[in-house]
């Protein structure tokens, strides 16, 4: 089984209900750099309000910053675990593989959750979280489409990369993904 795996797939497509309950069922640490980014924004904290309007915009905070975050909640971190939302960009990614390799930790699995553009938009719209007016969703799906997807060949080309289609009943979208993390 997959213990170390990076969720892939655009806004909207699920990977926050999926990847909680893959790391619930499975046991794996659940990092999703979106939910901490969040928690900060919520405190108050100088990082908070450093990145609250680059998220409000759809905009990626830099790299620097969420590479600290995940570093700090891997390093020391034994057992599996399943990144949601990071990386975000080649960049990233190479940090990252830079990160496991000095960690021992190296990369299994990157699941790529798949849904049609038109249907995104209609999930995220009735979503109702802040950042999910029509003008930021489109914004993070060009985002998304413009820095985030080159990482599908990036982790084909490894031989890391499976996909999933992210239509129908959530229920059904876990037996698929619970089946190509076994
Ligand atoms: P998410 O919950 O994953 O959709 O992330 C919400 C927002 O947080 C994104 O639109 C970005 O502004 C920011 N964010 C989350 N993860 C990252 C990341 N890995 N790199 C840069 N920005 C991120």
């Amino acid at each position: 089984m997959s213990k170390r795996i990076v969720f892939l797939g655009p806004p909207g497509a699920g990977k926050g209900t999926q990847s909680q309950r893959l790391a619930c069922s499975a046991a794996l640490l659940h990092l999703s750099t979106g939910d901490l980014l969040r928690a900060e924004v919520a405190a108050g904290s100088a990082l908070g309000q450093e990145t609250k309007a680059v998220m409000e915009r759809g905009e990626l905070v830099s790299d620097a910053l969420v590479l600290a975050i995940v570093r700090s909640r891997l390093a020391g971190h034994g057992g599996g675990w399943l990144l949601d939302g990071f990386p975000r960009n080649l960049s990233q990614a190479n940090q990252l593989n830079g990160l496991l390799a000095e960690l021992g930790q190296p990369l299994e699995l990157a699941l790529l959750l798949e849904v049609p553009e038109e249907e995104l938009v209609q999930r995220l719209l009735s979503r109702g979280r802040s950042d999910d007016s029509e003008a930021v969703i489109r914004r993070r799906l060009a985002v998304y489409s413009e820095q985030t997807a080159p990482l599908i060949s990036h982790y084909a080309s490894r031989g890391l990369l499976k996909r999933v289609d992210g239509l129908g009943e959530v229920d059904a979208i876990a037996e698929r993904i619970a089946s190509l993390v076994c």
